[in-house]
C-alpha cells in the first residue's frame, strides 16, 4: 500500500495569503503546505481521503490521474472544497477504447453527506445526464465503528472529535489517518493499537499554544505506540519544518507535501 501526502497544511494552507509570518515567507518547500489530504494506492485501486480546495493542483503536481473512491473525514471547506475537480475522473476508456462514464463514490457520515447536498445542491437537483456536471454517488457511513469495505479494501472508521463534532478517521490494516482531532475518545485509542504507521494532526484545543499542543499530541502518540508517526494538518504557527523536526522524538516526523510512504 502506498500513501502520498497531497497536502499537510491547516485550513488556510501555507503561505497564508498576504502573511508576513517568517514561516509563510520561507523558501523551504517543506514549509509550503497545501490543504490536508492523502492518496492511498492499493492493488491498482486509488482511494482519496478528503478532497481539498487544492485537489486539482495536487493531482497534477503528483502526476496522478485517477481516483476510485473518496472518504471524507468531515464537511469543513478545507476537506471538501475540491470535490468538483473530480470531474475528469468520471470518464475512462474501456479495453475496446470506448469512452465510458462512472460515478465517483463518496463516503462520509450522514451529517456530512447532507451538508454536501446543501452546498452542492445544483449537482443533485440538475439533470445528471448533462456532461458538464460532476457525477458522484453518496454512501453513508455510520458512527457504529463497524468495518466496511470499499473496492475490496477493509476500512475501520474511527470516531474522533473536532471540537464538539464527531468526525471520522480511518484505519486500513496497520495504517491509520486522523486529521482535525481535538479529542480522541479512549475506545478509539484502543482501536489504534498495533499500528505500523499513524498519521495524526497536532491536537489543539481552543486556547493552547502550539508547543503545548505538540506535547499533548506526543502523549497521545505514546499511548498508541505506533512504530512510526507522521504529523499533518500543520499550521505556520507550529514553526519551521526543519527546526521542529529536530525536536521531535525518534520515529515521529512532520509530514510534508509530496511525501510518499509504503506500508504492508
Ligand atoms: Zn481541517
Amino acid at each position: 500500500m502506498k500513501i502520498t501526502f497531497l497536502g499537510t497544511g491547516t485550513s488556510q494552507g501555507i503561505p497564508i495569503i498576504g502573511s508576513n509570518h517568517p514561516v509563510c515567507l520561507s523558501n523551504n518547500s517543506k514549509d509550503q503546505r497545501l490543504r490536508s489530504s492523502i492518496l492511498i494506492e492499493k492493488n491498482t485501486k486509488i482511494l482519496l481521503i478528503d478532497c481539498s480546495p487544492d485537489f486539482r493542483y495536487q493531482m497534477i503536481q503528483n502526476n496522478q490521474k485517477n481516483i476510485d473512491a473518496v472518504l471524507i473525514t468531515h464537511e469543513h471547506y478545507d476537506h471538501i472544497g475540491g470535490l468538483e475537480d473530480l470531474r475528469p475522473m468520471n470518464y475512462f476508456y474501456d479495453k475496446n477504447g470506448t469512452l465510458m462514464m462512472k460515478f465517483i463514490p463518496i463516503y462520509g457520515l450522514v451529517r456530512v453527506l447532507d451538508n454536501l447536498k446543501k452546498r452542492y445542491s445544483y449537482i443533485f437537483s440538475s439533470d445528471q445526464k448533462k456532461t458538464n456536471i460532476i457525477k458522484i454517488s453518496l454512501n453513508k457511513l455510520t458512527e457504529n465503528n463497524y468495518p466496511f469495505s470499499i473496492l475490496n479494501i477493509n476500512i475501520y472508521p474511527l470516531i474522533i472529535y473536532h471540537d464538539h463534532i464527531p468526525i471520522l478517521g480511518f484505519r486500513i490494516n496497520n495504517f491509520a489517518y486522523i486529521t482535525d482531532a481535538s479529542y480522541i475518545p479512549s475506545y478509539t485509542i484502543n482501536q489504534l493499537q498495533g499500528l505500523d504507521i499513524l498519521v495524526i494532526n497536532i491536537l489543539r484545543q481552543k486556547i493552547h499554544s502550539y508547543s503545548f499542543a505538540i506535547k499533548e499530541t506526543l502523549n497521545i502518540i505514546q499511548m498508541i505506540s505506533s512504530k512510526k508517526t507522521f504529523l499533518t494538518h500543520i499550521s505556520h504557527l507550529v514553526g519551521f519544518h526543519d527546526k521542529i523536526q529536530k525536536k521531535l522524538p525518534r520515529n515521529v516526523y512532520l509530514a510534508y507535501d509530496g511525501l510518499k510512504i509504503t506500508i504492508k
